[in-house]
């Protein structure tokens, strides 16, 4: 047996009772399900509310009770927990994705105003700065893979990272 909260399109919400998920899904198809207060029949089903408290719960996973929680919960729960934490999982790749964004834009732009852009004689002048014979200071330009490689060979640290364009400009 299969109880959700199922909610008309007038904001009717109600309670329906399924053989299965499958028995749900054919008769919301044959429009069989229909709001007991205005009689519509185009009704979606509202996230259970196993489903809510699985996602609240989840964080707090080695808290006692959420197991026998999880335990109470039938087949079709599991499968909205599923999807619900797929949802969650998803929103915490974006929230890291733009966390990350942000750090490199903050790396990206505290190089660029630490740094001397020297262009194209990004190994020359830090070949120079090793061997003294430019004053020590931060760079930044542009190396082919060799030259990367040849200043590495002679000791010389340097780092790539692609910058994006809006840090490049100088910032005012
Ligand atoms: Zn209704």
């Amino acid at each position: 047996m299969l109880v959700v909260d199922l909610c008309c399109t007038q904001g009717h919400v109600f309670e329906g009772w399924f053989g299965s998920a499958d028995d749900l899904a054919r008769q919301q198809a044959e429009r069989l399900v229909q709001c007991p207060v205005c009689g519509d029949a185009e009704v979606r089903r509202l996230p259970s509310a196993s489903h809510i408290q699985t996602r609240s719960a989840a964080p707090a996973a080695e808290t006692p009770g959420t197991a026998s929680r999880g335990g109470m919960t039938d087949g079709p729960s599991e499968a909205d927990r599923a999807s619900g934490s797929g949802e969650g999982d998803a929103a915490r790749a974006q929230a890291l994705l733009a966390h990350v964004q942000r750090v490199w834009m903050e790396a990206a732009r505290h190089i660029v105003a630490n740094t001397e852009d020297v262009g194209e004689r990004f190994a020359d002048e830090a070949r120079a700065i090793h061997h003294g014979d430019a004053p020590e200071r931060g760079i930044r330009g542009q190396a082919t893979p060799e030259q990367r490689a040849e200043l590495r060979e002679e000791g010389i640290e340097v780092m790539s990272m692609p910058l994006p364009d809006a840090v490049k400009k100088p910032v005012h």
